[in-house]
């Protein structure tokens, strides 16, 4: 079964293989190991030893995000969202439910974000302290330029947070290029292909020990994360890990190592392209104009048809081995197909001719979209 959800991802079986093992996360070789684990993402980020921490968190990108939120800004600290699509909104509802002000600045859905909006809205407003931004916004499938935000929010001086779960591993990021970022957040389960289970965050160590003891939450508190490291070393894990999942992990880098950052993204955006206009050449219409679509999820206008099901459409592809999302995150009802995982263009001729097929089962005639 091809996974085209878009996360978590289709995933090797070496990488799956690595979950046979019972792993005591105490013990010396598990210690090496980690310590090693969390060398290598630091420099995936680009980040510097002594200047940018490695900061592992139990479970998934909510709680990460939640995490870096809570460790950066004060209870009532302010903090600016583009509204780029439902990540955004996610990261909205986040700091607000940790009792965090967050203030939406309106992006068209579909639009990429304006750092000259970023930059007025900064300058209207002297009481925000940081930006959170969304680098792929999966909703949309929109990719927004962090560098180019990030560069308004140093002049303005205040802070970023960036939220790069679906993001970390194909696109470029690196933190030590940007100063004004006080963490990036990322789970494995997506462009590292490897397995849900654990997050991180990469955060800058100067920010971490200014910020210490505000975040209201011990489970969610990156600089109490940080503060376990430095005490118990960095092989140590604060609170049982998810082990197996960081050994697959572990596999999952010796994959993206060979194939490196831009060979990732350029093997993802192949997949978009062939999706793309495969799905064009079905008849149907994608949600994006191709000069902004991105290269992780592409979603795909429902058909006009009266007989279109979305669930329908889905089992009807799942028994001929492709798996999508039975739901949408846009504002007309499409269909969503990741684009990133352990998969091929050749994957992706497949995955259309399914949908052809699929389309012709379920009975839908009109193909085109019903809102155009
Ligand atoms: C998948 C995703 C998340 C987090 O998802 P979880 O289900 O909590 O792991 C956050 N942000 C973006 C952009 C994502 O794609």
């Amino acid at each position: 079964m091809l996974l085209l959800i878009p996360g978590p991802v289709t995933t090797r079986i070496e990488v799956r293989q690595a979950l046979t093992r019972d792993i005591a996360p105490w013990d010396n070789a598990f210690r090496d190991f980690l310590a090693r684990l969390r060398g290598r993402i630091l420099r995936l980020a680009g980040g510097v030893e002594g200047q940018h921490a490695v900061l592992p968190l139990q479970g998934c990108g909510h709680f990460i995000t939640e995490a870096a939120l809570r460790s950066f800004l004060p209870p009532g600290g302010r903090i600016l969202v583009p509204a780029s699509g439902a990540y955004a909104d996610r990261m909205i509802r986040l700091a607000r439910e940790a009792g965090r002000v967050a203030v939406t600045l309106p992006v068209g859905f579909g639009e990429p974000t304006d750092p000259a909006a970023v930059a007025a809205a900064l300058r209207a407003d002297p009481t925000l302290s940081h930006v959170g931004m969304v680098y792929s916004e999966t909703g949309s499938g929109v990719i927004h330029d962090v560098r180019a935000v990030g560069a308004v929010v140093r002049d303005a001086g205040r802070r970023m947070i960036i939220d790069a779960v679906s993001a970390f591993g194909a696109l470029p990021l690196e933190i030590s290029a940007q100063p004004e970022v006080d963490a990036l957040v990322f789970t494995t389960n997506k462009c590292l292909e490897a397995l849900p289970g654990v997050a991180f965050a990469v955060a800058r160590i100067g920010r971490l020990v200014a910020c210490a003891g505000g975040a209201g939450s011990w489970s969610f508190d990156l600089a109490s994360i940080y503060e376990h490291a430095v005490r118990s070393g960095w092989g140590s894990f604060r609170f049982t890990p998810p082990a197996q999942i960081l050994a697959a992990l572990d596999v999952a880098l010796d994959y993206l190592d060979a194939e490196g950052q831009a060979g990732r993204l350029a093997r993802y955006t192949a997949n978009m392209r062939t999706l793309y206009d495969g799905v064009r050449d079905l008849g149907l219409t994608p949600w994006l104009p191709a000069s902004r679509q991105g290269p992780v999820i592409v979603n795909v206008h429902a058909p006009a048809d009266p007989a279109w099901d979305l669930q329908a459409f889905v089992d009807a592809l799942k028994s001929k081995g492709i798996l999508i999302s039975n739901f949408h995150n846009t504002p007309s009802p499409t269909f969503r197909v990741g684009c990133i995982g352990a998969i091929t263009p050749a994957d992706m001729a497949g995955a259309v001719r399914a949908m052809d097929q699929a389309l012709r089962e379920i009975g839908i005639t009109h193909r085109e979209a019903a809102v155009p």
